[in-house]
């Protein structure tokens, strides 16, 4: 594939949604959940995967998220309950898709607990790590976040982030590379997406999607599969340069043709 962008895979129409959220239900979001459903929808979102801080959850206010999450669902609409669990040395794992707490800090049984739920485990943001990955993490991790909008920026992936991606996958080739919002204000629901193609909104299905890397992770300037192939950077800074001429070209199109000629 000359672009090294797979497609979505699976079936049935592409869609999208966001991963990595954060409503009131975590200590910093600034939402809640029924106004960043609205927002998400209002933006073409077709889902929404929360991850709120495990430090300010249990077992309680996971069953109310898990309960809000399903009244704002629809057939058109899913939004998915999630946590980011804080763990051990600091490391932040996601468990989207999870729908029932546990106060363990051991991020390597988090990603069992985390399968045994149904959900998807995610090793996120991994600059605030210095990239570096805990002994025996990789083994069960399904992912690693080599683009997190909130640390990396909203354009393109961290390099950094990719080129600890490309290393753990030489020795863990089913590791998925994903894409997160970390939404914590509206203003950034339109900035990052990820591009599923299928045949329902039901949470398992968008979940499988996830889990074996059939998506896309789109910015405005920039895309990426879930399962990057050969030169992931490279590859990723020739569509980046793509997608940053043909916005440059839409731009050029739009100015009075004076303007345009002079510049
Ligand atoms: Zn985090
Ligand atoms: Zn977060």
């Amino acid at each position: 594939m000359s672009s090294g962008i797979h497609n979505s895979g699976g079936s049935g129409p592409v869609v999208r949604g966001i991963l990595h959220a954060h409503s009131l239900y975590s200590y910093d979001g600034k939402h809640s959940l029924s106004e960043i459903a609205g927002a998400a929808r209002e933006a073409s979102l077709s889902f929404v995967c929360m991850t709120e801080h495990s430090d300010t959850l249990d077992g309680v206010k996971v069953r109310d998220l898990v309960m809000e999450c399903e009244s704002l669902s629809s057939a058109d609409f899913a939004m998915i309950p999630g946590i980011e669990f804080s763990c051990d040395d600091k490391l932040h794992l996601l468990g989207i898709g999870v729908r029932s707490y546990d106060p363990s800090p051991d991020s390597v049984y988090l990603t069992r607990f985390i399968r045994e739920g149904g959900g998807v485990s995610v090793f996120a943001h991994p600059m605030r790590k210095a990239y570096r990955i805990p002994d025996g993490l990789l083994d069960s991790v399904d992912g690693i976040e080599i683009w997190n909008c909130a640390y990396d920026g909203s354009l393109v992936p961290n390099a950094r982030a990719i080129d600890l991606y490309v290393r753990a996958r030489s020795t863990h080739p089913g590791l998925v590379a994903f894409v997160g919002c970390d939404l914590h204000r509206l203003a950034n629901i339109r900035k990052m997406a990820v591009q599923v193609k299928v045949p329902s909104l039901d949470p398992d299905t968008i979940l499988s999607a996830l889990r074996t890397g059939a998506f896309r992770g789109v910015s405005r300037l920039c895309a990426i599969s879930g399962r990057p192939s050969g030169n992931v950077s490279q590859r990723i800074g020739i569509r980046a340069l793509g997608m940053a001429y043909s916005t440059a070209q839409r731009f050029r199109a739009r100015l009075p043709s004076g303007r345009a000629a002079r510049r």
